[in-house]
């Protein structure tokens, strides 16, 4: 039964290849939830910051402290965030130079930007380029989608300091 044999495990290597790409469209996309959750807390804290301080400028509020914590809560969620886009990477089969942080392909040797050399992961499949093909737009949209966020916050705070100054 050399052929049955044969096609049970070409179907189970397609079942499993399958799974694979599926498993890492699902990953993006809890990956894509996690990033902008984490830019909306972000934009959150920012608006909370932004009143804080105006109730110190405006009304003398002794709220050092309050203003210390949402600034450390920011600066936790910013990692929480870098750490999700590190992932986001990974699974696009990117990688940032460490000296100019322009994205490279994963298994580049050298920065194509600045020249530095890059360390290169051990191994990767056809299968793997293939899968990172497929979700890689899917993950192009993550990144303008945090960028927005990004872009809110700033004006979040522009917005809070215009009204502290009282412009
Ligand atoms: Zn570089």
């Amino acid at each position: 039964m050399k052929i049955l044999d044969d096609v049970v495990v070409n179907a189970k290597s397609v079942a499993s290849e399958i799974g694979k790409k599926a498993g890492k469209a699902f990953d993006l996309s809890k990956l894509r939830f996690s990033a902008a959750d984490l830019s909306g807390e972000i934009n959150k804290k920012y608006k909370a910051l932004g009143k804080l301080v105006f109730l110190a400028k405006r009304e003398g509020a002794q709220n050092d402290l309050e203003i210390e914590n949402v600034m450390n809560e920011i600066e936790q969620l910013q990692d929480d965030l870098d750490a999700v886009n590190e992932e986001i990477l990974l699974i696009r089969n990117k990688k940032v130079c460490p000296v100019c942080k322009k994205e490279n392909p994963v298994d580049a040797l050298f920065c194509n930007a600045c020249g530095t050399p890059l360390s290169v992961p051990e191994e990767k499949t056809e299968e793997a380029e293939e899968a990172v093909e497929e979700v890689k737009e899917a993950a192009e949209e993550v990144c303008e989608k945090v960028e927005d966020a990004a872009q809110d916050a700033v004006e979040a705070v522009k917005d809070a300091a215009d009204e502290i100054l009282g412009e």
